[in-house]
């Protein structure tokens, strides 16, 4: 199943956090294949639609995906 890391993933309470782009984060939920990543107020991921692929881990630019 995927796991998220909330202290390393930039989105937080509707946007990005890490630099003044005030913007989405470009990375898992564009590259998940089965749609399974939402970014809403946080990103969350919808483990029944997950096909554990682990494109969303490599497109993390912040570490914060883990295949586990
Ligand atoms: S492992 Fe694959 S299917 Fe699952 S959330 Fe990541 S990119 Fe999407
Ligand atoms: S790619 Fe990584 S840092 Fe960006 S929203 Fe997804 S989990 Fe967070």
């Amino acid at each position: 199943m995927i796991k998220i890391d909330y202290e390393k993933c930039c989105f937080k309470d509707g946007k990005c956090s890490t630099c003044s782009c005030g913007g989405a984060c470009d990375g898992c939920v564009e590259a998940c294949p089965a749609q399974a990543i939402t970014r809403d107020k946080l990103v969350e991921v919808d483990q029944a639609k997950c096909i554990n692929c682990g494109i969303c881990v490599s497109a993390c630019k912040h570490e914060a995906i883990s295949l586990v």
